[in-house]
């Protein structure tokens, strides 16, 4: 085993998750769990003092429905899940870091011990659903290399099958690709540009709460709502009955994909049924969903500029990407083949383990084997007053779908002789109100220097880095100030810290 720090790409899903490393040739592969699987379902059992993940989390949601996590990922960004937990409210950042923390210590086990990793969001993910994810590798007892958008990661992976980036890297001619990528909660649809080892986004679109998940809420309703209509009462009304149901629903949703027709079973207060769907019937209940994926798909074509005669492959990412509804629709929309060559399941990690390794050779010295440009996925602004109408507004500093890194500076005057402090609203989004956008937070810089007069131009700059975080500095008369940015569902660094305390244990 190389002595080296190993290169590890973690691909934090809504519903499963994967970790992976490169190899001592450098490809990238996946790193089993302690079950032997590769993929872990992001799935939290308390028992008691107990904090079970992974597929044995799953089997208790038919059992002991009220003491599991599912889907915290679609819950990043608020101050806690909101499902009590053994009494106990959690921070959808934490639950997250359980899960990430199965995946170090069970790997850890099979390849020695881990620290540092990359880990993917949703290329769509605000900055404040970035930083809880960031967090989250904090609290598993990672060092965060970085955090990039997990369709880049797909085009990586997809450059390094296709032989991109071999040493000569003389397969790539320059071509435009969509990735199209729909998991178990989120969607994203993401255009790039790959010119030999350059991996260039040019827009990027989607929607955190569109996934697999609501494919399977379609069918778990459709039998409820038969359940009701036979025997009058509604086997969701019991957690544990619900929570069956749904396994029973994912599950038929996967026979879909490969046969005709399937039948789900639902029993309750000694009532039953056995519904029989077709894969027709799947897809007209679930035709709407599709159909906002298509939407966004060619508005982000549009955004980027490009028609789809200038896109040389449409790439399958994501388990709901196994959905023939979603492979023919894709197929009608674009006149093309769509590209399923790379594992929906696997390439998100394995892109991040090439990143980590690029870093990891990056600071060892050789040159880079590839380069990565991404682009904002949404307007960053601050909550400016209309002269006009006195009334709150969201004034764009960095729209959407700019390259990045990207600094802007924004000039403030202080209002009085002396003042001492100011406070900047930070938001991102796309609308003119800002209580549509995301909050930030609120930027207070304090103290400023004493006697300023009125008026004084105080220099504030936001820098977008490469991974969509935000960094502040403010500037008066060229010297730079202190500043913080209070988020107001963020975990403090103490918070944080003994969160980590209480997650991670030692590997037995
Ligand atoms: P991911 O987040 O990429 O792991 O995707 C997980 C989602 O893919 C879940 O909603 C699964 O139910 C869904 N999925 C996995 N395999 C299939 C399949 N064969 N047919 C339909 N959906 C699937």
């Amino acid at each position: 085993m190389s002595k080296l720090a190993p290169a590890i790409g973690i691909d934090l899903g809504t519903t499963f998750s994967v970790i992976a490393r490169l190899d001592d040739l450098g490809r990238p592969e996946t790193i089993t769990n302690a079950e032997g699987d590769k993929i872990t379902p992001s799935v939290v059992l308390f028992e008691g003092t107990n904090i079970v993940v992974g597929k044995e989390a799953v089997k208790a949601i038919a059992t002991d429905a009220g003491s599991v996590a599912e889907c915290a990922k679609r819950q990043l960004g608020q101050r806690v899940f909101d499902k009590l937990l053994g009494g106990r409210h959690y921070p959808p950042e934490a639950l997250q870091a359980m899960v990430l923390n199965k995946l170090r210590q069970d790997a850890s086990q099979r390849i020695g011990e881990i620290r540092q990793a990359i880990i993917t969001v949703p290329a769509y993910f605000d900055e404040i659903r970035r930083k809880a994810t960031q967090d989250a590798g904090y609290m598993a007892g990672l060092e965060v290399m970085n955090i990039i958008n997990e369709p880049t990661a797909a085009a990586v992976a997809f450059g390094f099958k296709e032989g991109f980036l071999n040493p000569d890297g003389q397969g790539a001619e320059r071509c435009n690709i969509l990735v199209y990528d729909l998991g178990g909660g989120t969607f994203d649809v993401t255009v790039m540009e790959l010119n030999g080892k350059e991996f260039n986004t040019l827009a990027t679109d989607g929607d955190v709460q569109l996934g697999g998940r609501d494919w399977d809420q379609r069918l778990v309703d459709l039998v409820a709502e038969e359940f009701i209509r036979r025997h009058r009462i509604d086997p969701r009304e019991d957690a544990n009955t619900e929570g069956r149901l749904w396994r029973e629903c994912e599950d038929a949703k996967r026979t879909l994909s490969a046969r005709m027709k399937t039948s789900i079973a639902c029993d309750y207060r000694g009532q039953a049924i056995r519904l029989e769907v077709t894969r027709d019937k799947f897809h007209e209940i679930t035709q709407d969903l599709l159909d906002r994926t298509a939407f966004t798909t060619r508005q982000t074509l549009q955004a980027a500029g490009l028609d789809w005669k200038d896109v040389g492959r449409v790439l399958l990412v994501g388990g709901s990407t196994r959905m023939p509804a979603v492979v023919e629709m894709l197929r009608s929309l674009s006149g093309k083949e769509p590209d399923t060559s790379v594992s929906p399941d696997e390439a998100v990690a394995h892109g991040a383990a090439l990143h980590a390794g690029l870093l990891l050779a990056r600071s060892n010295g050789p040159p880079p084997r590839f380069n990565i440009r991404n682009v904002n996925s949404h307007s960053l602004g601050v909550v400016a007053v209309d002269p006009q109408t006195n009334r709150r507004r969201t004034a764009i500093m960095i729209p959407r779908n700019t390259p990045l890194p990207v600094k802007y500076k924004r000039s403030f005057k202080t209002i009085k002789p002396n003042q001492r402090s100011i406070l900047v609203n930070i938001v991102e989004g796309e609308s003119p109100s800002p209580d549509d956008c995301a909050q930030i937070g609120k930027c207070s810089v304090k103290p400023l220097p004493a006697r300023l007069p009125a008026d004084t131009p105080i220099d504030v700059y936001f820098r977008y880095e490469e991974n969509g975080r935000l960094t502040v500095t403010v500037n008066v008369a060229d010297k730079k100030i202190r500043h913080e940015i209070e988020r107001d569902n963020s975990l403090s660094q103490d918070q944080l810290d003994s969160w980590r305390r209480f997650i991670v244990k030692p590997v037995g």
